[in-house]
């Protein structure tokens, strides 16, 4: 070996060892919790999580329950009116865990991808990389592997991961042929208990009002089954009533729909926290895959980017700057390695400080010890201010 080469040699050794050491500790930091579960709510937006029941939609045109629903969901404040639709979330959420999203109190979360609608929301929210080419809804494969995917390969994951969903999209999402993660949705159930085989008699007896989404009271009983029975430690719910109801502009139906999966939540985490499995070692992460309108009015029905006007969301033309305001979004969390914050008010969209969807999966990842870039380099950091500090 000559000299200059015996140098070249040294140096890559130390870079070499460098990287060594970089990686080992990449792959491992403490672990904050033993298990997750992240919920999803579609197209929740963060007014009516913050500010509750909108006056402003109190009328006949919105309304097909009559005027019973001020009634319910009517306080004089807004956070009043908020804690009355989602009294989990208020007085659990926000007192023991963090939250982010109430633009009102300078508290900003918003999806990273271009589109603002379900697909690559929840794409992004499950890869943490936002892709362009994810660009509708239809059930196709997902080429991107997902969180979920790459931890059921991972030691002490395998066969313990799991999803539920409302929408029959997720088993395309999660690319459940490929990922082999098993994905409980729409008229897809496997039931293995009398209590799953009454649900699913009755799914097929209940008739659906959407020919591709189920009721949520479904998602929520089968994955609080399979929680009870299989005590996966980790876990997706996808729930969907909300989105729907709100595209047909019933928003007596999209609040009540959105006080219920409060109540499914609240359910989940009395489980969790009485089971010894999962008690006091077990993470929740709530989110939405996107935001809705608020000007003009009769936006709140809808979501789509001013980009996705020309292409999948092409009915919605009309509204030439595309559906202002749907790529807010909410994120909240509480349990094991979650710092209680309360709302963290970090900043308004015009910052860099607004967390974004993106970093939903490389939060998990450090909830459970492990560094993202073991998953996907490319993916978004975690969300530190709502973690403990190890
Ligand atoms: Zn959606």
């Amino acid at each position: 070996m000559r000299l200059s080469q015996y140098f070249l040699h040294s140096a890559y050794c130390l870079l070499a060892c460098n990287a060594v050491i970089h990686c080992a500790q990449a792959q491992q930091t403490p672990a904050l919790a033993a298990n997750v579960i992240l919920v999803t709510i579609d197209g929740l937006r963060w007014q009516e999580v913050f500010r509750g029941l909108d006056e402003r939609l109190v009328g006949e045109e919105y309304n097909s329950l009559g005027d019973g629903l001020a009634e319910n969901f009517g306080a004089d404040t807004a956070n009043a009116r908020a804690e009355v639709l989602m009294p989990f979330l208020h007085q659990v959420l926000l007192k023991q865990g963090s939250v982010i999203g109430n633009r009102d109190a300078g508290s900003c979360a918003r999806v990273t991808n271009p589109w603002h609608f379900s697909y690559p929301g929840y794409n992004e929210i499950l890869t943490g990389v936002p892709d362009r080419s994810i660009n509708t809804n239809d059930a196709i494969p997902n080429p991107n592997v997902t969180v979920l995917e790459w931890l059921q390969q991972q030691e002490g994951f395998t066969n313990k991961v799991a999803a539920f969903s409302s929408w029959d999209a997720f088993p395309f999402i999660i690319n459940a042929e490929r990922s082999g993660v098993p994905v409980n949705a729409g008229a897809k159930s496997n039931p293995e208990t009398p209590f799953e085989e009454t649900l699913t008699q009755l799914h097929g007896d209940i008739p659906s009002p959407w020919p591709t989404v189920r009721f949520d009271a479904f998602t929520h009983h089968y994955a609080l089954s399979h929680l009870q029975n299989h005590h996966p430690r980790v876990l997706y719910i996808s729930f969907g009533e909300t989105d729907d109801f709100a595209h047909e502009g019933d928003y007596d139906q999209y609040l009540l729909a959105a006080n219920r999966t409060d109540r499914f939540i609240h359910e989940l985490w009395d489980f969790v926290q009485s089971d010894p499995f999962y008690q006091n070692n077990t993470a929740l992460f709530i989110t939405v895959d996107h935001g809705r309108g608020e000007e003009p009015l009769e936006t709140w029905k809808h979501h789509a980017s001013k980009e996705s006007l020309g292409g999948y969301m092409k009915s919605l033309a009309q509204y030439e700057e595309g559906i202002v305001g749907s790529d807010a979004v909410w994120m909240a969390a509480l349990g094991a390695g979650i710092a209680s914050h309360g709302l963290i008010k970090n900043g308004l969209i015009e910052t860099a400080t607004c967390a974004g969807s993106n970093q939903i999966a490389a939060t998990l990842l450090a909830l459970l010890g492990i560094d993202y870039r073991n998953f996907n380099p490319g993916a978004g950091a975690p969300l530190s201010d709502i973690l403990v500090k190890p």
